[in-house]
């Protein structure tokens, strides 16, 4: 009885033995092959998106606030600078435009020279050097 005892726990280790052997198996197996293939990671060589500098520091012109609009504008002619000389985006220009505009209706800002307690104002961008050729 004893011995038929010690047979059968043999065999059931034996049985688990196997399983471990196999299970242990085909977990290498399945190292091997992820060893081999491409790890998933993030593009190292991806571009950071560009923004203008409004959306950058999250600003949203308004008439009220016309010493930035007053940035946006040609100390000598009192013209608005084009986007290719601002470098903003499409919206941002837009509502830079109409906000200076508005400005002006409201006799905030005037319309052919920039206001002279704003002129050492630091430059957001350099209009003798505009970001693309202009259109024309
Ligand atoms: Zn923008």
């Amino acid at each position: 009885m004893a011995l038929m005892k010690t047979l059968l726990t043999r065999l059931v280790l034996s049985n688990t033995y196997r399983a471990t052997a196999v299970r242990f198996s085909s977990s290498e197996a399945k190292l091997t092959t992820s060893d081999d293939s491409p790890v998933e990671m993030e593009n190292p060589y991806k571009k950071e998106r560009r923004q203008c500098i409004l959306c950058k520091l999250n600003i949203k012109p308004d008439y009220k606030n016309y010493r930035l609009l007053s940035q946006f504008q040609s100390p000598y002619t009192g013209r608005i600078y084009g986007r290719h000389i601002t470098g903003l985006c499409k919206a941002k220009q837009d509502l830079v435009e109409n906000e200076i505009k508005k400005a002006q209706n409201c006799a905030l800002m005037p319309y052919y020279y920039k206001e002279k307690v704003f002129l050492k104002d630091p430059k957001l961008f350099d209009p003798e050097n505009p970001i693309r050729s202009h259109r024309f």
